[in-house]
């Protein structure tokens, strides 16, 4: 998860930022921060909570001058919620300042912090991020761009960076592009964005996406592109189709909203019940409902009303809140339930936690019968490239023996998921490539592009170093 979002020579790029970040909320929502530079200085300001708390206060903007900004929100993948584990970080290094901004996750950060740890590197905070600034410090090339280049060489997982230094900004996105950057343009000033539903909300134009494994460097002169890994297949996170990016996002050149449409509307031709409505878990199954009421003639209705001033559930790290979030955030709308044979879709699955409690708010309302239909496959492998699916036993469709236990722990009388199969076809594809897979599905298929496990740590030193996570700045 993450939003990143960066602006090269504009007067207003602080105000730009904190734009280009509210809309991309719904990426995290436990802390953002904005970092300036101008001629001579840079300029940080970083708060827990939502964006427009903070960054839309002129207090807090006019302390961010100067015409280039990178921002970031927060949703801990890695590292708790510290203040300090805010980003983007910023840092003196002998090339100069340099702040940096990252969605996603490393898959050997933990061996990497314990080898610079080793060699007696001092770290801020618990976040993998700022491994990413210990490595281009370290680094014994002159030019600063081939320093970062070393640094990218030892990291592995998932990963967009917005970097900015006094002269440049910088885009970085991993060799199998899982996760999402996109370059935009603002009045001629150049834009780094995770999603390019931030540049409609700012009046910007598209111009195209990073691509896989590329590092964009925009400065005064211009925009050059550098690749410097081996060529690989570009394998985007199909979650951001399911669930991450907003519906009025494009990506890998499609609507995210038509591809969870598409989701709906193959899983309706997978998955035939009778029914007398089609409702969905809003807003997160919209899309595949109103795909999939449209391909099974079974009418659309609104069985669920959310309050709209309550963060997305999920998005808040503890299971307690999220159980809570839960009721506070949904509601059913008893008169086009009572008494109704319902279809309920949402996009997955993951703990159950949310199934459950709608299933029991709809029954509470007097559904007569409830099948769930679920618009991507079962989630059965963690994730570790910045997704957040947590930990395999945590997984309701890891910790059950089949779908039909599933459906009988959340309670309707069906439950169906969206075959992979399904899933690949609604992308456009005829079918996965099953020795070079177009998207990474690790969550449903077990198949990691990047070796997920950091087998060379000895944990117990590791456990030595967690010292960090206890002083609560
Ligand atoms: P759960 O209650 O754990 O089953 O969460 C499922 C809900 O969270 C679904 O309604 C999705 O919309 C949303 N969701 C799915 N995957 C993720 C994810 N990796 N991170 C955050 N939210 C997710």
């Amino acid at each position: 998860m993450c939003g990143i979002f960066g602006i090269f020579d504009h007067d207003d790029a602080a105000t730009i930022t904190a734009l280009g970040l509210h809309s991309l909320q719904h990426r995290g929502q436990e802390a953002c921060g904005i970092v300036t530079h101008n001629e001579n200085n840079f300029y940080s300001e970083k708060r827990l909570g939502l964006v427009g708390d903070s960054f839309t206060r002129k207090d807090v903007i006019n302390k961010l001058p100067g015409k280039h900004a990178i921002g970031h929100n927060r949703y801990a993948t890695s590292g708790k919620t510290f203040l300090r584990n805010v980003q983007p970080f910023f840092a003196d290094l002998s090339s100069g300042g340099l702040s940096i901004a990252h969605n996603g996750n490393l898959t050997n950060s933990l061996s990497l912090r314990h080898k610079l740890v080793d060699k007696g590197a001092i770290f801020q905070s618990t976040s993998d991020t700022e491994i990413i600034i210990q490595l281009i410090a370290r680094s014994k090339r002159t030019i600063f761009i081939n320093k970062l280049i070393d640094a990218l060489f030892q990291i592995q997982g998932g990963y967009s960076l917005a970097i900015m230094t006094g002269k440049k900004l910088i885009g970085v996105r991993d060799p199998f592009g899982i996760r999402p950057l996109v370059l935009g343009e603002l009045d001629g000033s150049p834009i780094l964005t995770s999603e390019t539903c931030s540049l409609d909300i700012i009046g910007a134009k598209f111009i195209r996406e990073i691509e896989n494994g590329e590092i964009v460097v925009i400065t005064n002169k211009g925009i050059k592109s550098i690749k410097p890994f081996p060529v690989v297949n570009c394998r985007p996170d199909i979650f951001e189709y399911i669930y991450f990016s907003r519906p009025d996002s494009e990506l890998g050149g499609k609507s995210i909203y038509d591809c969870r449409k598409n989701f709906g509307i193959e899983l309706a031709k997978e998955s035939k019940t009778q029914a007398d409505i089609v409702t969905a878990v809003p807003d997160s199954g919209m899309p595949a409902a109103i795909g999939f009421a449209e391909q099974s003639k079974i009418p659309f209705e609104l069985g669920l009303i959310r309050n709209h001033y309550v963060g997305r559930t999920f998005i808040e790290p503890a299971q307690q809140v999220r159980q809570f979030g839960v009721r506070l955030k949904h509601n059913a709308n008893h008169s086009c339930i009572k008494g109704k044979k319902i279809i309920l879709i949402d996009d997955s699955i993951v703990r159950g936690t949310t199934c459950l409690k709608i299933i029991q708010m709809l029954s509470g309302a007097g559904a007569k019968e409830i099948h769930m239909k679920v618009a991507s496959p079962p989630i059965t492998y963690p994730d570790c490239y910045g997704v957040d699916t947590p930990k395999q036993e945590e997984l309701l469709a890891a910790r059950k023996k089949n779908i039909k236990e599933m459906a009988k722990f959340i309670g309707v009388k069906s439950l169906s998921f969206l075959s992979v199969e399904g899933l690949y076809r609604a992308m456009g594809q005829k079918k996965r490539n099953e020795n070079n897979p177009q998207f990474t599905d690790h969550c449903f298929t077990g198949d990691y592009p990047i070796v997920p496990i950091d087998k060379t740590l000895d944990k117990s030193k590791f456990d030595q170093l967690s010292f960090l996570s206890n002083v609560n700045i």
